[in-house]
């Protein structure tokens, strides 16, 4: 039985990519092996990493002066590369620190003897809203702009893009990437950990302007350097085949959904349902400021803390799985990606709703 699953990331993917995927593991387009099982400089398999690739880029309409990597490491890895390939050591970078993931981006980049300029600061607000588009003290000169600008476990999403001139703008897109159209223009470097809106995990993707190649630090690994990847078609050394692959079913289902317009539509109705049925209950509790509330990490609060393990137990014997909250914060949270259908969060609201009437 498949269940509605609300997980953060690992996060569900769609059926149809999984069954696609099922149907094809054994023997894959009729090789008798499955795709995992081919060298990544086969024909086939380097079709396979083009057309995710191509897909990526008409999706979000990437300009031909971008390129598109496929990385391993992770978001965390990125944390780390992105000071390493843009910046020189002692050189200042801006950071908006709006909550658990761009505290850690900015940890990584002390780390490599950046100058972090914390360009906005949202601890005070306990992570519960983003700064003032006015209120950003940007350097000017900077090596970039940092920000997050969907943050997974507080549920904050920026509802503007940061202005930043020709000072690069840097975005971890690992909750946000595919949720919607954006204008990849404005941005330097884009990168997104796959296990939410792409794929599994393990894979990485790298959206980078051209001009911003070939800066890495000396002494920067290869497998870190974006020149020394991109150079490589993303194949410096052998990539996570699998995940690609499964990018690619990915992608090509966003497609088949009306590509990110549609996606858009649907995420919009989707959190527009649930954050309704929150703020009407009097019951459950979100604490986001209203225009900064992500459309994709639905974190609430019950009145009644001590039933958090009940409405986690009822919740999964009702098919509904995966909503507790980070262990760092507590409470639930529901993550509502691409994947996850407008039955899932109907279900979820009468659910609630049912367990407000029993319990509340
Ligand atoms: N940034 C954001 C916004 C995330 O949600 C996560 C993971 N949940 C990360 C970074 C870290 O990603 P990874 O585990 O792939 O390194």
């Amino acid at each position: 039985m498949r269940v509605f699953n609300f997980a953060a990331g690992p996060a569900a993917l769609p059926l149809e990519v999984l069954e696609q995927a099922r149907e094809e593991l054994t023997d894959w387009r009729g090789s008798g092996t499955s795709v995992m099982e081919v060298s990544h400089r086969s024909k086939a398999f380097v079709a396979v990493a083009e057309e995710a690739e191509s897909l990526m880029r008409s999706l979000l309409a990437v300009p031909k002066s971008y390129k598109v990597l496929f990385l391993q490491g992770g978001a965390t890895g990125q944390f780390a590369a992105i000071p390493m390939n843009l910046s020189a050591p002692g050189a200042v970078a801006d950071y908006l620190n709006t909550g658990t993931w761009s505290k850690k981006a900015i940890g990584e980049a002390k780390r490599l003897q950046l100058k972090v300029n914390i360009a906005g600061d949202e601890t005070a607000s306990r992570y519960c809203r983003v700064p003032d588009e006015g209120s950003l003290k940007l350097t000017a000169g900077a090596a970039y702009v940092h920000y997050t600008p969907n943050e997974t476990i507080g549920g904050v999403e920026f509802p503007y893009v940061p202005q930043t001139g020709t000072v690069p703008l840097v975005a971890d897109m690992s909750s946000t990437i595919l949720s919607r159209p954006i204008d990849v223009g404005q941005f330097g470097l884009i990168y997104a950990g796959a296990q939410k809106n792409i794929g599994p995990s393990g894979l990485c993707v790298v959206i980078i302007r051209e001009d911003l190649l070939g800066k890495a630090r000396p002494g920067t690994p290869s497998v870190w350097d974006y020149q020394a990847m991109a150079a490589e078609g993303s194949m410096l050394n052998t990539p996570p085949t699998f995940g690609w692959y499964v990018c690619g079913l990915v992608l090509k289902w966003v497609q088949a959904q009306g590509g990110l317009e549609a996606m858009a539509a649907r995420n919009r109705a989707k959190a527009e349902l649930l954050y309704r049925a929150i703020d009407d209950s009097g019951f459950y509790r979100n604490p986001v400021a209203k225009p900064c509330r992500s459309w994709m990490n639905v974190p609430f609060t019950l009145a009644r803390p001590e039933l958090d393990s009940t409405f986690l137990t009822e919740a999964r014997a009702a098919g509904l799985v995966s909503l507790e909250g980070h262990r760092s914060v507590g409470g639930m949270r529901a993550s509502i990606y691409n994947a996850m259908p407008l039955a899932g969060v109907q279900a979820l609201v009468a659910f609630m709703q049912d367990f407000q009437r029993r319990h509340g």
